[in-house]
């Protein structure tokens, strides 16, 4: 077994956290070269004289500063500045794996530059295959790096299809994917209410504790709707093959249906310590830490088909994916520009799904080539959807 060098792209967030209480349990199989950590300060510190990494980045000088107060003449940690120095902890020849866990757009381009330096690359960011899928991928393949997925649903997905299936399904007699999906805090919320709720309310996730806008996703069932983006891009699958599932229990992470009727699935408590480790270790396994799975505890495990009236999220990602070009990116920011000012009360939740959709009708369909076309496509949807959100405010 040799020893995988880490950098943890977002290591202060909640799957940052997790997979540095994973790393902790095993210290002779990993070590930390570098942790990320924008503006949240007071965490990276106390993770850096934890973890002594070789860099730290945060998101500006002044917050540089603090951190080197915090962490004293005698760190051996250096301490780096802003997007350029994301992609150079990402690519820099000492490191092996790289964790992917900025939320948001934010983390393509340092995700993008683990994966074109062929390292192991452990995504969280789903993001990066919603806004760059194709170009993704072929950089994966080009580099000769390994992508494990972090998200529950596709760490399920590749647990359960056959091994060596080298991300195409055509020859290996699976016939559908199948995501499933809490249907988060609203699922039996009267639609006429859903307006009415409360970021608060949207973030009680009743299975997962998860950052801010992934929760919010989760209401929406956007979350979902990315997921379905992400898994046409890691399994080469087109949208027709893949299906999504309400499963209150999140215990079946997701499922993988055979042309001969076998239906295979991971389970597990939800608890995202269980993919993280897997992904870490793979092909081997490690502890995690997550409590043993009580069936008996569990006892009823139900499922029901989505409903796309409440949450039309998910059907407008599925649009975007039949769309094709920048639309899924157009989407996403779109997203999470609507989302950002839900949290900030400057939008109703139902009206998430009303900015995406105009953004996406108002938006003219521009091919993706290349990741200045992806961070244009990024960067105009966002301007249109903040002039959206100002005049519903009106
Ligand atoms: P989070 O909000 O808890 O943490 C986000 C991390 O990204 C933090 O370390 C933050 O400092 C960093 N960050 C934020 N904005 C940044 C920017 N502009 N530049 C650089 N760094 C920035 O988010 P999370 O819930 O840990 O989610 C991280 C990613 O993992 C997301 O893409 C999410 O969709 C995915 N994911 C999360 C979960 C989960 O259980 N939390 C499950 C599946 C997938
Ligand atoms: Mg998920």
């Amino acid at each position: 077994m040799s020893k995988q060098v880490l950098t943890v792209l977002g290591a202060t967030g909640s799957i940052g956290v997790s997979t540095l209480d994973v790393v902790a349990r095993h210290p002779e199989r990993f070590e930390v070269f570098a942790l990320t950590g924008n503006r949240q300060i007071e965490r990276l510190a106390q993770q850096c004289q934890q973890f002594q990494p070789r860099y730290a980045v945060v998101a500006d000088d002044a917050l540089a500063a603090d951190l080197r107060s915090r962490l004293g003449p005698a760190s051996r940690t250096d301490i780096l500045v802003g997007r350029k120095a994301l992609v150079e902890v990402a690519e820099a020849a000492e490191v092996t794996a790289v964790m992917a866990a900025i939320v948001g757009a934010a983390g393509l381009e340092s995700s993008l530059a683990a994966a074109q330096a062929g390292k192991r690359v452990l995504l969280a960011n789903k993001e990066s295959l919603v806004l760059a899928g194709s170009l993704f991928m072929d950089a994966v393949c080009k580099a000769g790096a390994t992508l494990l997925p972090i998200d529950s649903e596709h760490n399920a997905l590749f647990q359960s299809l056959p091994t060596g299936f080298d991300y195409g399904l055509q020859d290996c007699g699976v016939s559908r994917l199948v995501l499933t999906a809490s249907g988060g805090p609203f699922r039996c919320t009267p639609v006429e209410q859903l307006d009415g709720m409360t970021p608060t309310q949207a973030c009680a996730h009743p299975n997962w504790v998860m950052g801010r806008k992934i929760s919010v996703d989760s209401a929406s069932m956007m979350n979902k709707g990315l997921e379905v983006i992400e898994a046409r891009w890691l399994f080469g699958v087109e949208p027709g093959r893949i299906g999504v599932l309400i499963h209150p229990e999140s215990v079946i992470h997701s499922m993988v249906e055979y042309v001969d009727g076998s239906v295979i699935a991971q389970l597990g408590n939800p608890d995202m310590r269980t993919p993280i480790a897997h992904a870490m270790a793979w092909p081997e396994r490690i502890a995690s830490g997550v409590e043993r799975l009580n069936l008996a505890k569990v006892g009823k495990l139900s499922f029901e088909e989505p409903d796309l009236q409440r949450f039309p999220c998910l059907r407008l990602a599925f649009d975007a994916l039949q769309a094709g070009g920048d639309a899924c990116a157009v989407l996403n920011a779109a997203n999470e520009e609507a989302v950002a000012a839900f949290l900030e009360g400057r939008l109703g939740f139902t009206g998430i799904a009303a900015v995406v959709e105009s953004v996406l009708a108002r938006s003219v369909r521009r091919p993706v080539a290349v990741l200045e076309d992806a961070l244009f496509a990024d960067a105009s949807a966002r301007e249109l959807a903040r002039a959206e959100i100002v005049s519903r405010q009106q």
